[in-house]
């Protein structure tokens, strides 16, 4: 075949069922848990001012080098969105609901990132917000949100690692201790790492260079540092998730990409993918973003998924196959008439999953058409049947199976009887 004159860009995918059908769903499990716990769908933009990714941290590689930005045909520096985060607090603080605000959203997200497996330029993600709350229950009961998600769709080796970054009055004194750290032996570290040291060195424990390992391995940790605020906060945190049941790894080194993150940090990471792109999703407090933003300086806290990556830690386990969407019956009409219209549009009406061939085709060819769908039953209107106001079913599945002729007024009862069978 000739090759198509376009192709879907690098780092982007074009999705077809089956794998939309389990997207879909995937999605609409995630809208259970959130609407069960009382979060409202929010839908932002793609895409903003700049200024309020800008806000997210200019030491992160998601704004400084990640971002699809350009200038719009008024002017105006617009950047797509990388993640959605941003947009919820942006939306927070202009339209002001009352507090605890809750709200989820699903959809995708833009990075100019190196495209591999499991690393897109768009993605998607599902994610959800609570701003207006410092209590640490708060916290608990997102982690337990997206733990539950995970074990809902049969994902059963998916960790989650736990941290807290303290507050703004504990992260300078930690940041000097880190600099110290590194500076002690600098020429030890990577020049990427020398150069993340100068901006933030926070960064540089995530950094995963070889080179870089041993320092970043031997760094002070900041749950040394915290206040007894934030202290105390943690504490609440772990016991929270203690009286759940949701089993949790403390992980002192885990920073996240974005600088924003204050207290509790935490990454649900999938053993069944490739350690480099295992994250499968993470979230956190972000006391100060709000106030960043030009809001009230509300704090808040959430999280978000990736998508596909749970789909690919979903192959990895076998998990999750997604819905049957498959057609259930198939007609095969020959008349001329309208049989095939009115028995796929009553059939539709209650629940079945119908379809039919179209182009006047012949009895064989529309019988292929049947048994290509992957339909439980075939069912057939010839002449005769129309004349006599009934209906002839097959059944694809068992082979040689008998026909029967049934009259149109019974016609759904038996075709979902057959089809439960
Ligand atoms: P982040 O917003 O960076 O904390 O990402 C949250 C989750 O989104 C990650 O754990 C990944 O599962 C997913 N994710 C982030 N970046 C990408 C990407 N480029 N491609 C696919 N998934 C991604």
């Amino acid at each position: 075949m000739a090759r198509p004159l376009f192709q879907a860009l690098p780092g982007t995918r074009d999705l077809l069922p089956p794998d939309t059908d389990r997207m879909r769903e995937l999605v609409s499990r995630f809208a259970e848990r959130a609407i069960t716990a009382g979060f409202g769908l929010v839908v932002p933009p793609m895409f903003e001012d700049i200024g309020v990714f800008v806000r997210l941290g200019e030491a992160s590689d998601v704004v400084s080098k990640e971002l699809y930005d350009f200038e719009d045909k008024g002017g105006r520096h617009i950047a797509l969105r990388p993640e959605q985060t941003a947009s919820v607090c942006r939306i927070y603080a202009e339209a002001r609901p009352t507090t605890p605000w809750k709200a989820w959203y699903a959809g995708p997200n833009f990075r100019y990132d190196k495209p591999q497996a499991g690393r897109y330029r768009q993605f998607d993600q599902v994610g959800a917000e609570v701003i207006g709350s410092h209590d640490p229950d708060v916290d608990v009961e997102l982690i337990a949100l997206a733990a539950r998600f995970f074990r809902d769709i049969g994902l059963t080796r998916v960790r989650l690692l736990l941290n807290s970054l303290g507050d703004g009055a504990d992260r300078p004194r930690y940041l000097d201790a880190l600099r110290a750290h590194f500076e002690s032996d600098v020429g030890a570290l990577s020049e990427q790492s020398r150069l993340t040291l100068a901006k933030n060195p926070l960064r540089v424990l995530d950094s995963k260079r070889p080179q870089d390992l041993e320092l970043v391995a031997s760094a002070p940790v900041i749950v040394d540092y915290l206040s007894d605020d934030a202290g105390a906060a943690f504490e609440r945190v772990q016991a929270g998730l203690t009286v759940l049941g949701v089993e949790f790894e403390l992980a002192p080194r885990l920073v996240r990409g974005l600088d924003y993150y204050t207290r509790t940090t935490f990454e649900f990471a999938a053993d069944g993918l490739e350690s480099a792109q295992n994250a499968v999703g993470g979230g956190g407090r972000y006391d100060g973003l709000i106030a960043d933003l030009g809001g009230p300086p509300d704090p808040g806290v959430g999280f978000a998924l990736g998508v596909d990556r749970t789909l690919l830690a979903c192959d990895a386990e076998s998990a999750f196959s997604g819905p049957d969407t498959r057609i259930e019956v198939w007609i095969v009409a020959t008349t001329g008439g309208f049989e095939a219209t009115e028995l796929a549009d009553e059939l539709r009406a209650h629940g079945i999953r119908t379809d039919r061939s179209f182009d006047g085709r012949s009895m064989k060819a529309q019988m292929k058409g049947a048994d290509r769908s992957g339909a439980s039953l075939a069912l057939i209107v010839g002449a005769d049947e129309a004349a006599a106001g009934m209906v002839s079913i097959r059944s694809l599945r068992e082979q040689g199976a008998q026909q029967s002729l049934v009259p149109r007024s019974d016609l759904v009862t038996k075709v979902k009887e057959m089809l439960e069978r």
